[in-house]
């Protein structure tokens, strides 16, 4: 049999908690505070934020584009990675999340280094396209309502970098991709994108069954690599 991922049974998933997993104790307060909110599904599984973490740090990351905050959990788990001059631009549509989000940065003392944009995610990103940001990021997380896939991502291989990250979430979505009596329109978003991305030769990519399912996409460089000039 083709080698497989694990399935995480309760047992296996409490130890992955105990020796996987390093939260701070604000990190704690602000996921234990989300679980109580309207939209808690939305909220990440801890190792997936810190999985993000360490990739930020890996590709030294030092500009990070988050598209939909929610409570701030993944951007306080990326901001903590980052060295001192990192920055965040998070945009986030609902004031209330953001001011939670906001609340637990300050205490976690990260606050200086994420700006929060609010309102609709697609006119942010065109209005920093339009202000000439394309290439201006390492690192990009997708993360917002599945309908607008496809345009988050568009714009997102325009602002980051050659050699830069675009990280989506929920590419999985339940499980519900694969099941073919499905056509919610959520759905079928997400299933476009994934057919869409799997063929995308401007990325090198792979989908992840961590958490709700996370595709990494790395941007190739537009410039030619200095073997193919020999
Ligand atoms: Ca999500």
């Amino acid at each position: 049999m083709t080698p497989r991922t694990l399935g995480l049974t309760d047992p296996i998933h409490a130890y992955l908690m105990r020796v996987g997993v390093r939260e701070s104790a604000e990190q704690r307060l602000l996921r234990e505070a989300t679980l109580k909110l309207p939209g808690a599904e939305m909220l990440l599984a801890p190792e997936q934020a810190q999985f993000m973490a360490l990739i930020a740090q890996l590709i030294g990351a030092r500009r990070y584009l988050e598209i939909g905050t929610y409570t701030g959990c993944s951007a306080l788990a990326i901001a903590r990675a980052m060295p001192l001059d990192g920055r965040v631009v998070a945009c986030e549509i609902n004031p209330k999340f953001a001011a939670i989000a906001e609340r637990h940065w300050r205490r976690a003392g990260v606050a200086d280094k994420i700006e929060v944009r609010l309102g609709a995610a697609l006119n942010t990103l065109d209005a920093m396209v339009a202000q000439g940001g394309q290439e201006s990021f390492d690192l990009a997380f997708i993360d917002a309502d599945k309908e607008n896939l496809d345009a988050y991502y568009l714009r997102c291989l325009s602002l980051v970098r050659g050699g830069g990250l675009i990280l989506i979430d929920n590419t999985l979505w339940s499980g519900s991709v694969a099941d073919e009596s499905d056509h919610d329109a959520a759905t079928e978003a997400v299933r476009a994108f994934n057919r869409m991305i799997h063929a995308d030769q401007r990325v090198d990519m792979v989908m992840l069954p961590i958490g709700d399912g996370l595709t990494l996409a790395r941007k190739r460089s537009a410039e030619p690599t200095r073997l193919e000039h020999r």
